[in-house]
């Protein structure tokens, strides 16, 4: 295998020459943007721009086509039946919230139940509250272990007739646990249960194939795979689309519109209403075609390698304990030292050029489950390097003294 070779990867992104010293280790939050993808926002600006969909002129008829061949190119990089599956968002969040209010609720009644798990961040758990809530329904949580690893045991003996939806995130953007999201869908759709993975944390890295998984929703978010801010994806099965209402209404997502009624688009338009993120779409579309020119097993090995090397030479500093060892995890490495507190460590750090994030995460359930107020959390991306976790390794060091 070529492997990657992350300082020549570096390069094509414009911030590092800016921040030469940076170790960016804050890739959980959101990834840096390569030239290729600013240069795609810089030149529909520039070259291309007009509103799209009924523009009868050149521009907006070239800004539509660009648009829809986006839609049709991540649902061919997912593995979805076609550019029909596939719903722009603003991001992860907003996908898991429309799935929440118009697939779920509908069909959610009083007694029934919910099922996420123990892992999951507040965007994939919040929704599923509050419908549970309008609905008179209960939230269950699949347990995990001290590892941060699921309890798969319990997950099979929680799958009865009264759970609605299963709402599972693939990789853990707090422990770094990769769950059997494939072996969960199976499971939950033997009883009937749709499913839907968050994989805001594993869209960029991992291979996915919605088609082959049979998943029901995948949600992720442009910006964490090198993207723009602002736009996601919202991938469903058609027939759930079909069966949707749609969220918001507005200009671009109806048939037929008079005083006494309006009759909704297909989908994906009818959950598109209003001026969507044009360049969103247009720069996320460029950020795919940046992936796919990545070896992706090279990809994963050069995670998994940095994420293995940080975590041995972090297990040797005195006083640091991991937060999530399971077995299955992504180069995402949270941890907390016996005597400093996670942001005094991230401002240490700061203070060396190493940007890493302290605090829950957006998982306050996991900081619970812990006992613990937060934790410091390096995550790494393609462009990371050793030698930057051995920067961090010997920053850390110096901290747990000066703190000892
Ligand atoms: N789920 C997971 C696992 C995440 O890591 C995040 C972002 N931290 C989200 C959902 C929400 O993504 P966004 O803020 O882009 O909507």
């Amino acid at each position: 295998m070529p492997g990657l070779a992350p300082l020549e990867i570096r390069q094509q992104f414009p911030l590092f020459f800016h921040h030469p010293e940076l170790a960016y280790l804050d890739n959980a939050a959101t990834t840096q943007k390569p030239r290729m993808v600013v240069e795609a926002l810089t030149a529909f600006y520039e070259k291309q721009n007009a509103n799209i969909h009924r523009g009868i002129y050149g521009l907006s008829a070239r800004a539509t086509q660009q648009y829809e061949q986006v839609r049709a190119k991540i649902a061919e990089w997912l593995g979805a039946a076609g550019p029909g599956n596939i719903v722009f968002t603003s991001g992860t969040t907003a996908g898991i919230n429309l799935v929440a209010r118009s697939f779920l609720e509908p069909r959610l009644h009083a007694g029934d139940e919910v099922l996420i798990t123990a892992m999951e961040h507040h965007a994939n758990l919040i929704p599923w509250q509050m419908a549970c809530r309008r609905k008179g329904a209960k939230l269950c949580v699949i347990p995990m272990s001290r590892a941060g690893e699921l309890d798969m045991g319990a997950f099979r003996e929680m799958l009865s007739g009264r759970v609605k939806m299963l709402a599972v995130t693939q990789v853990s953007n707090t422990l770094g646990t990769i769950n059997p999201v494939e072996e969960m869908i199976g499971l939950a759709q033997r009883k009937g249960i749709p499913v839907l993975v968050d994989g805001a944390q594993s869209a960029a890295h991992f291979a996915v194939n919605v088609g082959a998984w049979g998943v029901d929703f995948f949600a992720f978010s442009g910006h964490k795979l090198y993207g723009p801010t602002g736009i996601g994806i919202l991938y469903g099965k058609e027939e759930h689309l079909y069966a949707m209402e749609p969220a918001n209404f507005g200009g671009d997502m109806v048939r037929n519109v008079t005083f006494e009624e309006t009759t909704f688009a297909p989908p994906p338009q009818r959950f598109e209403a209003g001026t969507t993120h044009i360049a969103g779409v247009i720069g996320l579309g460029s950020a795919v075609d940046f992936i796919r020119q990545l070896d992706t097993p090279a990809v994963q090995a050069h995670l998994k390698e940095l994420g293995q090397y940080a975590r041995a030479l972090l297990a040797e500093i005195p006083g640091l304990h991991f937060v999530g060892e399971a077995h299955q995890s992504s180069a995402i490495v949270s941890f907390v030292l016996d005597k400093a507190h996670p942001h005094d460590v991230a401002t240490f750090l700061s203070a060396e050029n190493i940007a890493v994030r302290a605090g829950h995460h957006c998982t306050q359930p996991i900081m619970d489950f812990f006992g613990i107020p937060g934790t410091t959390r390096a995550s790494f991306a393609i462009y990371n390097s050793r030698e930057e976790v051995e920067r961090l390794a010997a920053q850390l060091r110096e901290i747990q003294k000066f703190f000892a």
